[in-house]
């Protein structure tokens, strides 16, 4: 692969305590283009840029693009992992063959994303609990007006030292449960991560924040009756001592984080229910006291316990408002086998040289 390095570097983040999301990025990018007849060719690591975009460029009108998120950590031995990158890229096709863009090469992509992270390696942070997150995107970059498929289609990867994603870090974040707007239906797109879900999520944030809430919980796009997931996060509910969480049957996103999560719950000897549940059973089950917990699960988060759920206009505070032992057992886990400091049962982790 063809690296081109940048003649100026740009300095690194001084203060790594205060990194917050996505706000810094490294020095280089990588980047495939795809041409029909072609496939997916031309993989180059070159300096971070602008790109240059004809008005008329297809993404920017009818919205054929996709994203990922991932993250390397740095262990405190000084080596550098990656937590399931293939499951990232095998998603990613899922997205793509969803919003007819074409497959990625999936262990090639991975072993040019690894790439990337050792030629950036200086720029992953070491303080507690920050990484370097790691975004890769595709874009249709036809030049035509007429709705079909693009022919043609770049895949770049950039990268950001990140901190926590919520200001709240590990603490409870409150969240609205909404009951307008819906942000996918099964059949559409909610378990891709396609850019225009994200676009129609905006609004159902606006109206939690007018609240005082940080995040929105969906509803199911038909009944509006059933939980969904949070913005960028699945969502558990631990009632009566079982882990609970909705079942992926189209309209929410599979996270790579929920099903770790699953998976190490069922390992520690937990019981997990992947099922509907109404959002009526858990505001029956906060007034009685038998919802014990409430968290999401994301790349960016890991965890995020849940202190407050507002619905109409009754707000239900859950565990006090603090981070009940099963979120904080799971992100010790999980993080531990993320930086290296526990072993990984599952062949999670993917070493970058
Ligand atoms: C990315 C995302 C998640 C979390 O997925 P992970 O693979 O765990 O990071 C959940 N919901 C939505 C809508 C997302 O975009």
């Amino acid at each position: 692969m063809l690296i081109q390095k940048t003649t100026t570097p740009k300095a690194k983040p001084v203060d790594e305590s205060a990194l917050t999301f996505g706000k810094v990025f490294t020095d280089h990018m990588l980047m495939i283009n795809y041409t029909e007849g072609k496939g997916w060719h031309d993989e180059r690591i070159v300096p971070y840029q602008n790109l240059d975009m004809d008005p008329a460029c297809m993404v920017l009108h009818y919205g054929q693009a996709i994203f990922e998120g991932m993250k390397a950590y740095k262990t405190a031995d000084g080596r550098v992992q990656m937590f399931r990158p293939q499951d990232n890229i095998n998603r990613m096709n899922k997205s793509g063959e969803r919003l007819c863009i074409p497959a990625l090469p999936v262990d090639k992509v991975v072993d040019c994303i690894k790439q990337l992270v050792e030629v950036e390696k200086d720029w992953i942070p070491t303080a507690p609990n920050t990484s370097l997150y790691i975004r890769p995107t595709i874009i249709a970059t036809d030049v035509a007006l007429g709705v079909h498929a693009s022919k043609t289609y770049l895949f770049y990867v950039i990268l950001s030292p990140v901190g926590p994603y919520y200001k709240e870090g590990l603490n409870p974040v409150k969240i609205f449960v909404e009951d307008e707007y819906v942000r996918a239906v099964r059949g559409g797109t909610g378990f891709t991560k396609c850019a225009g879900n994200y676009a129609a999520s905006l609004i159902g944030s606006e109206r939690a924040a007018k609240f005082g809430y940080s995040q929105v919980l969906w509803l199911d796009g038909v009944e509006r009756k059933y939980v969904e997931e949070v913005g960028a996060m699945n969502m558990f509910f631990v009632i009566d001592n079982v882990l609970v969480t909705p079942p992926l049957e189209g309209s929410i996103l599979g996270g790579i984080t929920r099903d770790s999560v699953i998976k190490y719950a069922r390992h520690k000897g937990l019981e997990v229910q992947e099922r509907k549940i109404a959002i009526d059973e858990v505001m029956d089950a906060a007034r009685s006291g038998h919802l014990n917990e409430a968290f999401g699960s994301g790349t960016a988060a890991v965890i995020s316990p849940v202190g407050m759920l507002r619905m109409d206009d009754e707000e239900v505070v859950i565990n006090n408002n603090e981070i009940g032992p099963i979120a904080q057992m799971l992100y010790d886990e999980i993080t531990g086998i993320q930086y290296g400091r526990l072993s990984d049962p599952f062949g999670w982790v993917v070493e970058v040289k």
